[in-house]
């Protein structure tokens, strides 16, 4: 990464002399105005960033009915749709997003998937080569009108078109029908925003089902139909609507969606009823299903079928959760006079994390949240445990984090719980309510998400370890090669997570803290908010509406944060002092003598010192410039002075006298983001001073300035960015005179022994051994083994012990390998298999629970789990 990097300064540095030898002014304007990039202001979008007079946007009702098939794991449904032509367009055809359609086996997402790096292959990436028999095509099985006629219709990959018998004029309403099924997909294997789990254990399954049903694609006055096919990155461009939806899945399974169920008494027991009446006033989350009742329920076998009834208001979206594995908890909360019901549901896997975070994190988000933005409008907000890692839909998002078998956690995963669950729980507001394109711009919603995330989190304890925000955390992806400007696709992004979500956000902390200040940027982002509340807002009408809400202008920092990947790199080259000379006699030639009585004496002079003179051999050579002092001073000199000063004011003359210092700081933007100049001044008499200096100091040259201080004190050092907060790439630069930076490292006796110090984990009560000492080891043992991005890949273990040798098999969803060597010593068990598969699993024992590492060729994975009895 070193190397990288000094090449790429190399590479500025040469193309500023470039520059400047070729041209009379700088060919970069840094501050030149956004407008001729920005798109024309218009009536729909006007020029200070809020939706004009004649703004509009499309609408679209449903109503649905689905079958969820736990026999089979497949989807079942259809649904009226009621489109509204609000836009002045007549429409001949309209379009759909068949997004589930991305699993079809000869989608564009699979066919235009490139090679894996072979060196890092995390295993359900390995489990998708293999297993890809899997088929998640989309059957779409009828498209009529409401008398029943079959509309035309043509499937392209992820969208749908339907050509209208007639064409829809403004203000027309075109209601038709669509039934469709497809193969739900096992998110463990394949990934996606949903999917199901398989729980071997007790064999049951859990489903997060969204992007599930035919939904209208978005059209508008930016990008007409917004049709651009779903590669994977790109979310979900929609519209608002009410929804009716009616889900049927086995009566012993627990549902939870967006929007108000609809028929409780049907579908709940009498006691979950009483319990959530109960929970509407509750301090603290009240359980409605407890663990107990969860657990008891996993045994069940469906006697029949249900139908849960939601409806869900002025949403752009509608997904569920199914399962009869379901925990639930629930409080009511007032958030800003709005009376909301937050939920969560999550499988006995998800405690104790679960039971004691997931509402808390809710209602804090819906606190926060609102009082940077809007008052959360929705009568819900559930946060639900399953397989995808993190996912939003409206009122309700799925969170994937859980804590090890045994119910111990590292502080990385009760962290990733808290952020992931507020981060998605926020997204209610950017994009479920401020409905930006996702599949166009992601830093729309994920930049501005992950940004007031940060703000919440800061509001959840002191030091909250937050991953994005802070502007030295983003410093590294500054400087990183293969990166695109933040205004980039979503789906040609490069290194989608520090493009999309921390760079925006960190650029948003800058702008809060360093550039607009607290006040008037949460002023104008709250504005931002409100305005494109349930609309539609772009980039120019989120740049524009900052601009004009907070009076500054801000095109330097869009066009250099979103439009360029430059990063901030400032240096202080030099610090030059000046002072007056008075002119007096007195003061000047004293300071001349003491200048020279300082000067160094050269090596030739020290040297000649000893040497005999002839003038002391012949004094008679010594004339008046031999004794003569040229720093005593003249009577003429002093006349001379005395006439100046008659010549000056009283006011001259103090100015003069002053005794100030001018110290010229020589800065270069070495990185090319022109940015703040903040300085601590520290001065010899021990006391400092800040100086904060707007970015515009770079507005007549871009690259190199020079800034004066004027102190009546003697300046000891200058610190550029004292506090860290412009993510200044190179701290070394930033001080005069430079220090040296410390860094530690590690030294190895051998280069493999690079050791990595264990992350703390939460001690658990001890649980006195179990292990039955007649049976040993022996037996089945069933381990989860947890690889990148909160994946977890069931393994068995069935073991036989003779002393401390472990004979046996190992069971992979890939099949099952022989154990080649295997020991049991002072508690810890070893086990291999052949070369050629290459699997070591290195487990504690405690009681009947094993924990450790498995080195595979894919990485080192954590593993845990239990004996089976
Ligand atoms: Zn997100």
């Amino acid at each position: 990464m070193f190397v990288p990097r000094l090449l790429a300064v190399l590479i500025i540095l040469l193309s500023f002399t470039f520059a400047f030898s070729q041209s009379k002014s700088q060919p970069s304007d840094k501050f030149r105005q956004l407008e001729e990039i920005l798109p024309t202001p218009n009536e729909q979008r006007t020029a200070s960033g809020a939706p004009g007079n004649k703004y509009w946007q499309q609408r679209a009702d449903y109503v649905i009915d689905v079958e969820l098939d736990d026999v089979n794991q497949r989807i079942v449904g259809k649904e009226t749709v009621t489109y509204k032509n609000l836009s002045p367009d007549t429409l001949n055809y309209i379009w759909l997003q068949i997004d589930q359609n991305i699993f079809a086996r000869d989608s564009d997402a699979q066919t235009t998937g490139t090679a894996p790096d072979f060196k890092h292959v995390p295993l359900n990436r390995l489990e998708q080569l293999v297993a890809r028999t899997y088929d998640g095509k989309v059957n779409i099985t009828n498209v009529t009108d409401t008398k029943g006629n079959p509309l035309k219709n043509l499937l392209v990959k992820t969208m749908m078109r339907i050509n209208l018998p007639a064409p829809l004029a403004p203000n027309g309403t075109f209601v038709f029908n669509v039934a469709w099924n497809y193969n739900i997909n096992n998110q463990r294997i394949f990934g996606g925003r949903a999917g199901y789990e398989y729980f071997p254990a007790d064999r049951n399954y859990l489903y997060e089902i969204a992007q599930w049903f035919p939904r209208m694609a978005a059209y508008n006055d930016v990008s007409g139909w917004q049709h651009k096919q779903f590669l994977g990155s790109g979310e979900f461009t929609l519209e608002f609507g009410d929804y009716l939806v009616r889900i049927t899945a086995p009566n012993d399974h627990v549902v939870s969606a967006t929007g108000v169920l609809q028929n409780p008494k049907q579908v709940l027991k009498p006691q979950w009823i009483q319990r959530l009446k109960q929970a509407e006033t509750a301090r603290e989350p009240i359980k409605i299903i407890t663990q107990a009742e969860a657990t008891l329920n996993e045994t069940n076998q469906p006697t029949g079928k249900k139908t849960w009834i939601f409806k869900g208001d002025n949403v752009r979206d509608f997904a569920f959760a199914s399962s009869r594995k379901f925990i639930w908890d629930a409080q009511g909360h007032n958030v800003e006079g709005n009376r909301v019901m937050a939920m969560s549901y999550y499988p006995k896997e998800g405690n104790p994390l679960w039971e004691k975070y997931s509402t808390h994190a809710i209602i804090h988000t819906l606190n926060v949240y609102s009082r940077y933005s809007f008052t959360y409008p929705y009568p819900v907000a559930i946060s639900v445990n399953g397989p995808v890692g993190g996912m939003e839909y409206p009122m309700i998002c799925f969170n994937g984090p859980r804590p090890n078998a045994d119910g111990s956690y590292s502080a990385q995963t009760k962290y990733g719980l808290i952020s992931v669950i507020i981060h998605e729980v926020g997204h209610n507001y950017y994009p479920m309510i401020v409905n930006s394109d996702e599949r166009q711009w992601t830093w729309m919603d994920e930049g501005l998400n992950t940004f007031v995330q940060f703000l919440a989190e800061s509001e959840w304890e002191k030091n909250y370890p937050s991953r994005r925000g802070e502007p030295q955390k983003i410093t590294d992806y500054m400087i990183s090669e293969n990166q695109v400007p933040i205004m980039t696709n979503s789906e040609s992004l490069l290194q989608f997570g520090n493009n999309a979500y921390g760079k925006p956000a960190t650029a948003l902390n800058i702008l809060r803290e360093t550039v607009l200040g607290r006040e008037n940027f949460d002023f104008a982002f709250k504005e931002y908010s409100r305005r494109w509340k349930f609309k539609r807002p772009m980039p120019a009408d989120f740049f524009r509406t900052m601009e004009d809400a907070s009076g500054v202008d801000l095109d330097w920092f869009w066009r250099g944060w979103f439009y360029t990947t430059d990063h901030t790199d400032i240096s202080i080259e030099n610090v030059r002092l000046f002072q007056v000379d008075t002119q007096n006699p007195e003061v000047e030639k004293n300071l001349q003598r003491r200048q020279a009585d300082a000067a160094p004496v050269t090596l030739s002079q020290r040297r000649n010192e000893s040497l005999p003179k002839r003038i002391d051999q012949y004094p008679s050579l010594r004339d008046y410039y031999n004794d003569f002092d040229k720093f005593k001073v003249t009577d003429q000199e002093r006349e001379e002075y005395q006439t100046f000063l008659s010549g000056l004011s009283e006011t001259e003359k103090s100015t003069i006298n002053s005794g100030s210092y001018f110290y010229v700081v020589d800065l270069k933007n070495v990185g090319g983001l022109v940015m703040p100049v903040i300085f601590k001044v520290e001065y010899v008499d021990g006391t400092t001073e800040d100086i904060r200096i707007p970015a515009e100091i770079w507005r007549y040259n871009n690259f190199e300035v020079s800034k004066l201080i004027v102190s009546k004190k003697e300046v000891k050092a200058i610190v550029l960015d004292p506090n860290l907060e412009t993510a200044d790439t190179d701290l070394i630069n930033n001080f005069f005179p430079r220090r040296a930076v410390p860094t530690r490292f590690q030294t190895f006796k051998s280069a493999q022994s690079g050791s990595v110090q264990p992350a703390p984990t939460q001690p658990l009560t001890p649980t006195p051994p179990t292990v039955n000492q007649n049976a040993g080891l022996n037996g089945r043992w069933d381990i989860l083994i947890a690889s990148s991005g909160g994946q977890t890949l069931p393994f068995a273990f069935d073991l036989n012990q003779t002393g401390n040798v472990i004979t046996g098999t190992i069971e992979s969803p890939q099949g099952t390998f022989s154990i080649r060597s295997g020991t049991f010593q002072n508690g810890l068990l070893t086990l291999k298999t052949s070369s050629a598969i290459g699997f070591t699993f290195i487990g504690q024992i405690s009681g009947n629970n094993i924990s450790g590492t498995v080195i595979a060729p894919q990485g080192e994975f954590t593993f845990s789990g239990s004996k089976s009895n």
